[in-house]
């Protein structure tokens, strides 16, 4: 199955995910990671100005790393979908594989907690133009994403990820481990 976690940057998404890797049943595919794995100047200049990588790359990656993974493990995406175009892929992609979409974790905090963290921390594509562009690009697609999952019928379960890590993680945990065993 896959399980989709999105939120603004900085929300926790790749932490939480490092934590739920270490679980047997999780394979966790990060499309930031993927993307700068590329190697491709092309593609590191669009993510240096905090701007979404074209989709059909995008999804292309994600399409060939899902086709290597055993369906019957948890595949924690993170990071996708960023917008309606993706997630209407993804909904696509999955009803024709063996991965099946059951469930969106939105890892929320504020957009003040969000600038706040990422100014602390040091990614090449952390400037300030870059930060400003992805929390925008976030608050502009978020709603109609989380509205067209919950049209199509998938769960989204709202975290709050103002808390610590390991309350954060025991919530999302929990969560999976519940719709895995359903
Ligand atoms: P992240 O590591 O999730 O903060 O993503 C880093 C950068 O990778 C983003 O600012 C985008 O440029 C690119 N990126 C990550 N996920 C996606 C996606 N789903 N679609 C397009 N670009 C993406």
């Amino acid at each position: 199955m896959i399980a989709v976690i999105i939120g603004p940057p900085g929300a926790g998404k790749s932490s939480q995910s490092e934590l739920l890797k270490d679980r047997e049943h999780v394979v966790w595919v990060y499309v930031g990671q993927l993307l700068r794995q590329q190697n491709n100047p092309d593609i590191s200049r669009v993510m240096s100005r905090g701007d979404l990588v074209d989709d059909n790359l995008v999804n292309g990656l994600i399409a060939q790393e899902l086709a290597k993974i055993d369906p019957a493990k948890v595949v924690v995406l993170d990071g996708f979908p960023r917008h309606t175009p993706q997630a209407a892929w993804l909904i696509d992609f999955a009803a024709s594989s063996a991965h099946s979409l059951r469930v969106i974790i939105h890892l929320k905090i504020s957009a003040e907690e969000s600038l706040k963290r990422l100014r602390g921390r040091a990614r090449a594509d952390d400037t300030k133009e870059s930060i400003n562009q992805r929390l925008t690009d976030y608050q502009a697609n978020i709603h109609p994403l989380i509205d067209y999952f919950s049209d199509h019928g998938i769960e989204v379960a709202q975290i709050d990820g103002e808390r610590s890590v390991e309350r954060v993680f025991a919530d999302i945990d929990k969560l999976i481990n519940h719709v895995h065993q359903s």
